[in-house]
């Protein structure tokens, strides 16, 4: 245990990133006391809870980036907590796919990128694809073997009860309004649900307020603008179960916002399709517009067996995204921008895969000199 280098410190936010970082901290004592203030009434309400759950493999960024670094160093992390603690997750796969021949190239480009970073993609020949996949229509396909999926609830009930076991205090139903530099420490004023004020004091504040990031940072005067992506998800009719059993996405050309829609499942073996990417206003509406059912299924043709009818709306979740529509590469931005204020910015996906590395890195950051 290291000597408390803070009296106290606040994290913003309890999604898995705040979650992880309070775990990670609380850990170690780098804070004699640690909050974490979340304005919702529970953990895990926001993103974390409306994504595709999928553990990445790392093979889409640039290769130092922090979105490639974390994801894979995360990806380890998260197999091995997994084990460890008995969060359930299943390495089951995924198959990315040239669904047209004219996309063969931005496969190749994958398998360059994934090769630069460090991961094993396995070429498939066509007889394997039918081997892997019979129902599956595509023109070539490579094997990631350590991508999978894993129950994110299951993870943040983890990452939660090991900061309470650490004497981590948490506060729901508070949001945090304004933040003022007081000396070497901060202000930050709350407000609960009950419209009650309370104001307290920290040498450290940890941003991991997800969608809202940009304008916790902006109250304390540093400048970051978050463009919100929405992608929306159908879950597949149980007739169709069993019909697939990797994950399998269609490969995509640079500057996509998202993955493409894709075929993931749960742990219980359901199947969805999405998410869809759609820039938005930055309003929390998480509708999933029926009329979509088409435009998903036609998205999907590289499963020919889907029929419209098959798709249901299920959920849908929003981006954090630093990238603007038509921007090039946006990396995480986790980063010390005041002594004792450490801003997560801009984390979308593969955030989910990266949380324990995000947090192990956030202490590296205060730990350094
Ligand atoms: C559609 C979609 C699919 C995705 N799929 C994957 C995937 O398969 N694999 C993967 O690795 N990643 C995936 N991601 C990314 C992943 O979900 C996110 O990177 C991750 O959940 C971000 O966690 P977070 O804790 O930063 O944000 P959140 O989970 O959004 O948590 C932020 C928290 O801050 C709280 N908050 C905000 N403002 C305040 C305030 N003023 N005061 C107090 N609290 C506040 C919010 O209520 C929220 O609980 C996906 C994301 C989306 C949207």
């Amino acid at each position: 245990m290291e000597k408390a280098k803070f009296e106290s410190g606040v994290v913003i936010g309890a999604g898995v990133v705040g979650l992880a970082i309070a775990a990670e901290l609380s850990a170690c004592g780098l804070c004699r006391e640690l909050w974490v203030i979340e304005k919702e009434e529970g953990f895990g309400r926001g993103s974390s809870a409306r994504n595709s759950e999928v553990i990445h493999a790392g093979i889409y960024y640039p290769p130092e980036s922090l979105k490639a670094r974390l994801c894979i160093e995360g990806r380890e992390r998260l197999y091995a907590l997994c084990r460890r603690h008995e969060i359930p997750c299943s390495a089951i796969g995924k198959l990315i796919i040239a669904v047209e021949s004219r996309d063969i190239e931005d496969l190749q480009h994958l398998q360059e990128n994934a090769r630069s970073c460090g991961v094993t993609l396995q070429e498939l020949s066509l007889q394997e694809v039918a081997r892997l996949e019979p129902s599956l229509r595509c023109s070539a396909a490579l094997y990631s073997p350590l991508t999978g999926i894993i129950d994110s609830h299951a993870l943040m009930r983890f990452f939660y009860r090991e900061a309470v076991r650490n004497d981590t205090q948490f506060v729901f139903n508070t949001a945090v309004t304004a933040i003022e530099g007081r000396g070497d420490r901060y202000g930050i004023e709350t407000v609960a649900a009950s419209g009650e004020p309370f104001t307290l004091e920290a040498g450290l504040i940890i941003n991991a307020a997800g969608l809202h990031s940009d304008e916790i940072a902006g109250l304390a005067g540093m400048d970051y603008r978050l463009h919100w992506c929405k992608g929306c998800y159908f879950s597949v009719s149980q007739d169709k179960a069993g019909l697939c059993s990797h994950l399998i996405y269609p490969a995509i050309s640079k500057g996509f916002a998202g993955l493409g829609v894709h075929l993931t499942f749960d742990l219980s073996g359901r199947m969805k399709l999405g998410p869809d990417a759609e820039y938005i206003d930055r309003v929390e509406d998480y509708s999933v517009p029926e009329h979509r059912r088409e435009a998903f299924c036609a998205a999907a043709r590289y499963l020919p067996f889907l029929q419209p009818e098959d798709l249901s709306p299920e959920m849908a979740g929003i981006r954090s995204k630093l990238q603007g529509p038509g921007d090039p590469f946006a990396d995480f931005v986790i980063r010390q921008d005041r002594p004792g204020f450490v801003n997560c910015v801009g984390i979308e996906s593969p955030g989910l895969t990266s949380a324990p590395a995000i947090a192990a890195y956030v202490k590296g950051l205060l730990t350094a000199a």
